[in-house]
């Protein structure tokens, strides 16, 4: 028995031997828990002890009690379950951030609903101030798109520019046209389109793609007081969630954003800041003068777009779509020039994380990230494809064969399950988020929320993942059910999963000696609860690098 619990206790500082070394206290002991460490082969242990920001011992309560020294602050876990602290891979964290404080119309279910919050938001704000956010969901009302109509008598004062929730399409209201210039007559960008008003020919207010940019442009940019609050804000919704780490899939203003909190001491939580891939060459130049930053904030990902979304009918098919047979998807950039970066990106060792959404996208994206490794020659880089969501029959091998990390968002399979049969009809849906395939062909899976797409909440998409029951309450035994993953597979890819997405998973993301003390402390051990449950699980304490920077209230 002695023996046994030895192998469970590694002492950082005695490597040797069963008898711990009191001389060194612990800072932090978690005591009497359901501790799952994501270690392969010794996922389960009672009691975790952190010591300088670093896990110091995983063990048994008596094993690590012995840690327990004067100054050492004791936390008795009472059988809640302790894990690593989740990471999340796909976010776009500062206008998450200015999304806390924005317009609200992501469960807005009428068009009437839609129209009331935003004269009501706008009542409080000074005339002049833009309205954006939003993440309005049309789907919600049966699927007419909004028109401008519907929100100009409340928005007089204000001009509007509401985002659908996957940002891929945005309703402006009259005001905002005008002081944009935009008419039915604007000549529209490629990658976008404008709907017109087919008696009129004057825009409706729906802007696609890259046509959001007409309007867009003229929105003022934030001031760096403003960017500091979001991020603040930001930072302490994830924490709140037992978010100890993301992956910005940003801009260059979002990285001096981090960069400013990183030397004020404000960075409470890991950032891994990606810039867009058009721009790496600034990228290099900007790593040659500053390097690539430390474990709280990193840099060298090059973030791309093939295709546009499912929801906006802008992701990019072999075949058209079910319910407009008039098209199959958009390519929001053209792919000479994307082409180009990825190889170009890759050669100049950064790492290349692309979205694709469509199956024609991924397939082109696999192709291009194939002819990249080629060109460029054999090395630990990691290519990511973000949101790999529709997948061909030959793409699922591909992820494993060619080493690419599918970066998917569980929440978005219960989300579009409510209407993607309708667009695309049943045979495609049947490799749709397709966890289960990918993950039994060894593809290496990394989760996460594309917060402000959908809500960054781990729990939540732990139980997408798990149950595959869409919103709507439609599919109780999961929609496509074939996909579903275990609770240690979705655990994995929130933790190890996303830090390897990350190169990251030296560091971070199992609780092992030498690691950094980046955990979270929940409500309920996860094993023991109906997956069904598992959004009512509520995050106790999130600790990065050793500190409590979140502890839950009453
Ligand atoms: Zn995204």
């Amino acid at each position: 028995m002695s023996i046994f619990r030895c192998s469970l206790l590694v002492l950082l500082l005695t490597a040797a031997g069963c008898t711990p070394a009191p001389e060194v206290p612990a800072d932090l002991i978690f005591l009497g828990g359901a501790v799952w460490t994501g270690v392969p082969g010794a996922p389960v242990a009672q009691a975790v002890a952190v010591k300088s920001g670093f896990i110091q011992a995983v063990g048994t309560d008596r094993e690590v009690r012995a840690l327990r020294g004067r100054g050492t602050e004791v936390v008795r876990l009472g059988g809640r379950m302790v894990v690593p602290g989740f990471i999340d891979s796909h976010t776009h964290f500062i206008d998450g951030g200015f999304q806390l404080a924005s317009v609200d119309l992501r469960d807005a279910d009428s068009p009437e609903e839609f129209s009331r919050r935003i004269t009501e938001f706008a009542q409080d704000l000074p005339a002049g101030t833009w309205i954006t956010g939003g993440d309005w969901d049309h789907e919600r009302w049966g699927g007419d798109l909004p028109k401008r109509e519907w929100i100009d008598a409340g928005t007089l004062l204000h001009p509007v520019l509401v985002s659908r929730l996957d940002g891929h399409m945005a309703l402006a209201n009259s005001l905002a046209l005008q002081l944009a210039g935009v008419t039915g007559s604007t000549t529209v960008p490629f990658g976008g389109e404008m709907v017109l008003d087919p008696d009129t020919f004057e825009p409706t207010g729906i802007l696609r793609d890259e046509a959001m940019g007409l309007v867009s442009r003229v929105i003022p940019e934030p001031t760096e007081e403003e960017l500091d609050r979001a991020l603040d804000a930001a930072v302490q919704h994830a924490l709140s969630k037992g978010v100890t780490q993301t992956h910005n899939m940003g801009t260059w203003g979002h990285l001096d954003t981090f960069r400013r909190a990183r030397d004020d001491g404000r960075l409470k939580i890991r950032i891994y800041s990606v810039v867009p891939i058009s721009t790496w060459e600034r990228l290099r130049d900007f790593v040659a003068e500053n390097g690539t930053g430390d474990d709280r904030l990193w840099w060298g990902g090059l973030k791309g777009f093939v295709d546009g979304s499912l929801g906006s009918t802008t992701a990019w098919f072999h075949d058209p779509y079910a319910d407009s047979p008039g098209t199959s998807g958009l390519l929001t950039t053209d792919t000479a020039s994307l082409r180009r970066w990825i190889v170009d990106g890759d050669g100049a060792g950064f790492h290349v994380i692309v979205h694709a959404i469509g199956d024609q996208a991924n397939d082109w994206l696999l192709d291009v990230y194939e002819e990249a490794a080629e060109t460029n020659g054999p090395r630990d880089r990691r290519f990511r494809i973000e949101h790999a969501q529709h997948l061909s029959g030959g793409a699922i091998s591909r992820f494993a064969a060619q080493e690419v990390i599918p970066a998917m968002q569980p929440y978005h399979a219960i989300d579009d399950g409510r209407w993607a049969e309708k667009r695309i009809g049943p045979e495609r849906i049947k490799t749709t988020y397709a966890f289960r395939s990918l993950l039994d062909a060894g593809a290496p899976l990394a989760f996460g929320s594309d917060w402000t797409v959908a809500p960054m909440d781990v729990l939540e998409g732990i139980y997408a993942a798990l149950t595959r029951r869409t919103l709507d309450g439609a599919n109780p035994d999961g929609w496509v059910p074939e996909e579903k993953v275990t609770l240690e597979e979705a655990l994995t890819a929130y933790t190890w999963g996303a830090a390897r997405s990350g190169f990251m998973e030296e560091k971070v993301s199992r609780l092992q000696p030498g690691k950094y003390a980046d955990l979270v402390v929940l409500s309920r051990d996860l094993f023991q609860v109906d997956p069904v449950e598992i959004p009512s699980v509520q995050v106790d304490m999130t600790v990065v690098e050793g500190a409590i920077v979140y502890r839950r209230e009453g």
